[in-house]
């Protein structure tokens, strides 16, 4: 039965009782009174039958302990029994969906330890005790910093800027190298994800050390081969038809040079930072300026302009910056036809980052290229890098060395209208902040 058809029955009832009550008044001569009697009697059992719900809901509304009762006050108990049915299913449901999360979570490979805004551990998984020595239990409400004591870790947690992973060495077995991941839940909680990358590590510095071994191993022999055809090229007696082969396997032995001496820079740079302060303070627009003569010798027909902040300087490599902002500038050239203008910028932004551009309005990329440019070997059109010189190892090699400053490489370009490539330095790399941080 429901509500509504609790309130009719006991509503129907009750003037039932109402009519007989009045007929049986009228019968004896006193229905004023018969009524005023059923009234207040009908009254009364109700405040009574609501003093007994009233105090069973207080008492928590046990059900063994429920009030017997009838009509309506019997359809709330009944009502009441259903709600905490529902409700005791609905917590049952949640307790087990937390107990297989819980589980799920404590048996994940990564170390996975949940922090307060002060960095203390809330909670941690079981491959947080084998990864960093934290143990879920004992170590709760301890600072993770006081736990583990690596040096790069610590100004990882503090740091508010966009570093969202580092790799370290594991404080149970320095042999292990693992990668950290910060991820912010909400105003107040941040969790902290260890994974073992110790294998990846091994497998990419044996590839980094093979590819270096490799072009190490080229450059003699290319060497060689070079001198062999200068001198093959010097002799008189050579057929022009000869002449001619010589001169296009001197093209290719140098092209095969230039790969190698890219490949082997690339190697150099993938994978470490630069540390903090590590490096010179490089000035920038004295390195841009020194790159514009050589630029002639690749084309005479195109307009550079400069647009420099003299005092703005960056510490970092001067080898790797002068490859990195010479690329852009080269390829500029390289890949815009005669007449096209080429405008060089460096500046600070509102953040204080450092911000090299270079921007031309030649021929533009595709979009569908864009996000593929700086991967090894990946060429708009395979012909023109080739004639022009191009390795496909230029992009890859701005990207690493920028990265390796703390950097990033944006790209920019619209077909027909031109191409915007820019590198941006965090503030902490200029001179002004080194100087500031160094009063
Ligand atoms: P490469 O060493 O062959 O020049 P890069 O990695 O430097 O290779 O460049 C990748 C590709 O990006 C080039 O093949 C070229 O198609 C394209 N590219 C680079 N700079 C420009 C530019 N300023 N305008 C148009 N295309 C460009």
């Amino acid at each position: 039965m429901n509500f509504s058809s609790s309130l009719k029955s006991e509503i129907t009832w009750v003037l039932s009782g109402f009519i007989g009550v009045l007929l049986a008044g009228f019968a004896l001569g006193w229905p004023s009174v018969a009524v005023i009697l059923y009234l207040g009697g009908y009254v009364g059992w109700l405040l009574f039958r609501i003093n007994a719900l009233v105090r069973w809901l207080d008492a928590g509304a046990k059900a063994s302990d429920a009030p017997p009762t009838t009509g309506l006050t019997n359809e709330i108990v009944q009502l009441v029994h259903r709600e905490k049915k529902y409700s005791r299913k609905q917590k049952n449901k949640y307790r087990s969906t937390l107990a297989q999360f819980n589980s799920l979570a404590a048996d994940l490979p990564d170390a996975t330890v949940v922090l307060s805004e002060d960095h203390e551990i809330r909670w941690a998984n079981a491959a947080a005790q084998i990864l960093l020595n934290i143990h879920p239990d004992r170590d709760k409400g301890q600072r993770i910093d006081n736990l583990v004591r690596v040096p790069e870790f610590r100004e990882f947690l503090h740091a508010e800027d966009g570093i969202e992973e580092i790799e370290i060495a594991g404080p149970v077995a320095p042999e292990k190298v693992l990668a950290v991941r910060k991820v912010r839940t909400g105003k107040h909680m941040t969790v902290l994800i260890a994974a073992d990358i110790t294998q990846r590590v091994q497998v990419r510095e044996m590839r980094k050390a093979f590819v270096a071994d490799v072009s190490h191993e080229l450059r003699t022999p290319l060497t060689v081969i070079r001198g062999y055809l200068e001198l093959l090229r010097d002799d008189p007696s050579l057929t022009k038809e000869f002449a001619t082969s010589i001169d296009q396997i001197t093209d290719q032995s140098d092209r095969m040079r230039g790969i190698v001496d890219d490949l082997l820079q690339l190697s150099k740079l993938e994978g470490n930072l630069l540390g903090k302060n590590e490096g010179v303070l490089v000035n920038v627009q004295a390195m841009v300026e020194s790159m514009i003569a050589p630029l002639e010798e690749i084309s005479a027909d195109h307009h550079v302009t400069l647009d420099m902040q003299p005092n703005l300087h960056l510490v970092g490599s001067e080898r790797e910056l002068y490859s990195a902002f010479n690329n852009l500038l080269t390829n500029a050239v390289r890949y815009t036809d005669a007449g096209t203008t080429i405008h060089v910028k460096w500046e600070s932004d509102s953040d204080g980052n450092a911000v090299y551009t270079v921007s031309d309005n030649g021929p533009g990329i595709e979009a569908r290229h864009l996000s593929r440019l700086s991967e090894r070997f990946y060429r708009v059109d395979a012909s023109r890098s080739r004639d022009n010189g191009g390795t496909g190892l230029g992009l890859a090699i701005v990207k690493h060395a920028a990265q390796r400053h703390g950097g990033t490489l944006h790209i920019v370009s619209t077909p027909g209208t031109g191409s915007e490539f820019q590198i941006t330095f965090p503030a902490s790399r200029s001179n002004t902040s080194v100087i500031a941080s160094n009063q």
